[in-house]
C-alpha cells in the first residue's frame, strides 16, 4: 500500500508532467472508483478543466482545478500515470484523462480500492482539515508528537499508523521510524518519555524524507507516474527483513503480528 513518500512521488511527477494541461476528455471504466457521484457528472466535473497544480495532503493526491478538487486516494494498488498518446494501455484501467497535448493521464488499479472523487474546493478543505498532522510540515513538532502519544496505552507501533493523528505513515515506515529512534514497537504509546518522543520524531521525518529521495519504496504495485519502481527497498533497515541480521547488531530481525499487521524489529536494538 503507498505510504507518504510513494504518493508524494507521483505527485511531483504529475505535478511536473501534467500541470498546465488541460483535461479534454474523460473515460470511466470503472464506474465503482468513482465516489459520491455517477460517471457522468465525474465527466462533467473534470472535463474541460485545467490542471493548474498537484499537490499530497495525506496520502491524497489533490489537482487543483480551479473551483473543484480531482481527489485520488489510490488504496491498495492504485497507479497514476502520465503517458505519451499511442503507448500500450496497461491492464485493469481504471480511468482515462485525455490531455491537451494528447498525452494521457491514466488511473489503473488491479484491486480497486482507490477512489477518485471531484469535489467543490470548499468540501475538500473541511476533509482537509480533519486529517491528521502532515509529519514534515513544522506544526508537527516533537512537543505535539508526545502529547498526543501520552493519551493513548495502543501499541507505539499501531499508534503511529492512525491515520487521525498523524498521517501518511503507514507499515513500513512505522517499523522504519521504530527501529531508527530504538524504540520497542509492542511499548504503549503514552510510556514514552520525552526524549523518546523527541528521538521518534526525529526518525518518522528522517526515514520519509530519504525514502522520498529515493523515490518511494516498491514491494510489489507501487510504481511511480512514470512506471519505474521506487529505490528505497534496498535501503529497508527492519521491514520485510524477518531472520535477517540487523544492520546494527548482527542479531536476527524478528517478525510479530499487530492489529493485523506485520512488524519488523530488533529485539536488542529496539527497547
Ligand atoms: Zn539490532
Amino acid at each position: 500500500m503507498p505510504e507518504l513518500p510513494e504518493v508524494e512521488t507521483i505527485v511531483r511527477d504529475v505535478d511536473r508532467l501534467a500541470r498546465g494541461a488541460t483535461i479534454q476528455s474523460v473515460d470511466v471504466l470503472r464506474p465503482d472508483l468513482i465516489v459520491g457521484a455517477t460517471a457522468d457528472a465525474f465527466r462533467r466535473c473534470v472535463e474541460g478543466r485545467t490542471i493548474r497544480r498537484v499537490t499530497r495532503r495525506a496520502k491524497n493526491i489533490v489537482i487543483d482545478l480551479g473551483a473543484d478538487r480531482l481527489v485520488v486516494n489510490l488504496g491498495m494498488t492504485g497507479r497514476l500515470l502520465v503517458t505519451d498518446a499511442g503507448a500500450p494501455l496497461p491492464s485493469h484501467l481504471g480511468v482515462r484523462f485525455g490531455l491537451t497535448d494528447r498525452r494521457l493521464l491514466l488511473y489503473q488499479d488491479v484491486r480497486r480500492f482507490g477512489r477518485l472523487q471531484c469535489i467543490p474546493v470548499g468540501e475538500w478543505e473541511e476533509r482537509d482539515r480533519a486529517l491528521g498532522f502532515e509529519p514534515l510540515l513544522d506544526e508537527f513538532t516533537p512537543g505535539a508528537l508526545h502529547d498526543l502519544a501520552r493519551r493513548s496505552r495502543v501499541a507505539v507501533k499501531t499508534w503511529l499508523m492512525d491515520q487521525r493523528r498523524v498521517v501518511g505513515v503507514g507499515n513500513i515506515y512505522a517499523s522504519e521510524a521504530l527501529f531508527r529512534a530504538a524504540i520497542d514497537p509492542r511499548r504503549p504509546a503514552n510510556s514514552l518519555s520525552f526524549a523518546e518522543s523527541e528521538r521518534l520524531h526525529r526518525a518518522v521525518r528522517e526515514v520519509l524524507t530519504e525514502a522520498i529521495e529515493f523515490r518511494g519504496t516498491t514491494l510489489l504495485d507501487y510504481r511511480d507516474a512514470s512506471g519505474q519502481e521506487g529505490g528505497f527497498s534496498r535501503r529497508l533497515r527492519v521491514y520485510d527483513r524477518a531472520g535477517d541480521a540487523c544492520r546494527a547488531c548482527g542479531h536476527p530481525i524478528e517478525r510479530i503480528v499487530q492489529g493485523g499487521r506485520s512488524t519488523f524489529y530488533c529485539v536488542r536494538c529496539q527497547r
